[in-house]
């Protein structure tokens, strides 16, 4: 008899996209000539770089003759690529990271999601709260939890994001194996200084664990001083693996390519106390269960690297930003404690009440789309993340109706 994986059966419905697309029908329904201007979603709206869209369809003309044509690839990637990323992503900003600790992928969630398959079935994991959903539910799907009671599962610990921490938990004495963090955070926007980091890199050595760091975001930093990399702190090789994603570096919803990086030398430990590196673990995880990202897509990635292609991202970064600031610049003339929206794509605002209520209101009377933060977790409650992901005139409209209905 044929059975299922019963784990499946725990983790909660995706109760908030659903809920958040139940009630943005309804209200279309009911206004039929209203123009809705969704600030809630993840994903980008700009097209790809001039300079990408030419590597790729120089890619595509490879795969048309014998002589330049590819069939599957490494699947840790092609050294083009891990070059670039290396010495660009890491050694220009004088990062210890080789290209041979680097894995090309089809995107930083598949990374993330089975990253754990990698570890024991009995260690302890951490996580933030509000978090992206993706380290919890993967865990749940390994059985690593029990049920969810009150928006959380047992066996899983939470590290509450407040306005206390700047919604940047500390390790303090957290009793754990393994920590998800990911700054510049989804969904708070928030990011975490160097000392912040440090304290967590300190804490995984003294405790052998494990950070899984998630730098999806990293492409938004622009203050001076604030870490691209988990391998800016001192000791981060000896306890942490990264992950990196072209998506919203260089528009690669769509497209699908990321990276993770798992230094040589970085251990777990076996029952009997002894060691074993994780980055053949790794290596054999992906040449077992995925078979390269596309040739065409590599070539693309690498072209974010070339002068023209990183001044094109950089500029369509700029311009997410530049929508980020006017969102934040208008909620902070209302009297709204905003976090984000500076060196990140996403505003966590602090709405003083109930989040589905707020969202209702600016659905309804401003016809704007946020998502509820209490869909992020318990501890985002009170809270809603508005997306910097629009065109400029969508964004200006949209602030200059929040604000008449919040001003007024
Ligand atoms: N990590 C975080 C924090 C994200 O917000 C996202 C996407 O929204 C991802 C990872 C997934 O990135 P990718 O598109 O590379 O799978």
């Amino acid at each position: 008899m044929i059975r299922v994986n019963e784990n499946y059966l725990k983790i909660q419905a995706s109760y908030l996209f659903t809920e958040i697309a139940h009630r943005v029908k309804a209200h279309q329904d009911a206004h039929p000539d209203a123009k809705i201007i969704r600030l809630g979603i993840g994903d980008v709206t700009e097209p790809l770089a001039p300079a990408v869209v030419a590597a790729m369809h120089k890619a595509v003309d490879d795969e048309a003759a014998r002589e330049t044509f590819h069939g599957y690839g490494p699947e840790q990637g092609y050294a083009f690529l891990r070059d670039a990323i290396a010495e660009n992503d890491f050694q220009k900003r004088e990062i210890d990271v080789a290209s041979d600790e680097i894995f090309v992928s089809d995107g930083a969630k598949c990374d993330c999601g089975n990253i754990q398959e990698l570890f024991g079935q009995d260690v302890k994991i951490a996580v933030p709260d509000p978090v992206y959903p993706v380290y919890v539910d993967t865990n749940v799907m390994a059985g690593r939890t029990g049920v969810n009671t009150d928006g959380r599962y047992s066996g899983l610990i939470y590290l509450d994001g407040n306005a206390a921490n700047g919604f940047v938990p500390a390790p303090g004495n957290l009793e754990a194996d393994v920590v998800y963090l990911c700054f510049p955070n989804n969904p708070t926007g928030a990011t975490a200084t160097k000392a912040q980091l440090q304290a967590w890199v300190d804490w995984a050595r003294a405790n052998k664990a494990l950070i899984l760091f998630d730098a999806a975001y990293e492409a938004f930093i622009r203050t001076p001083g604030i870490p691209h990399s988990i391998y800016e702190c001192a000791g981060a090789r000896e306890c942490a693996i990264e992950f990196r994603s072209f998506s919203k570096t260089a528009g690669f919803t769509g497209v699908r390519c990321g990276y993770t990086v798992v230094p040589k030398g970085l251990v777990a430990w076996k029952a009997d106390g002894s060691s074993a590196e994780l980055r053949p673990f790794w290596t054999r995880r992906q040449t077992t269960k995925f078979n390269g990202c596309s040739y065409i897509t590599q070539r693309g990635a690498e072209a974010v690297y070339s002068p023209e292609g990183a001044a094109q991202t950089k500029a369509t970064i700029d311009f997410y930003l530049g929508n980020a600031k006017i969102v934040k610049d208008a909620l902070l003339a209302l009297g709204y404690d905003v976090t984000g929206g500076m060196d990140s794509p996403y505003l966590w605002v602090n709405v003083k009440g109930d989040s589905w209520e707020f969202f209702d209101r600016l659905l309804k009377e401003a016809n704007v789309v946020t998502t509820p933060g209490a869909g992020f977790g318990r501890a985002g409650e009170g809270y809603i993340r508005i997306s910097a992901f629009n065109s400029r005139e969508n964004v200006e409209e949209a602030v200059g109706r929040i604000a008449k209905v919040l001003g007024g």
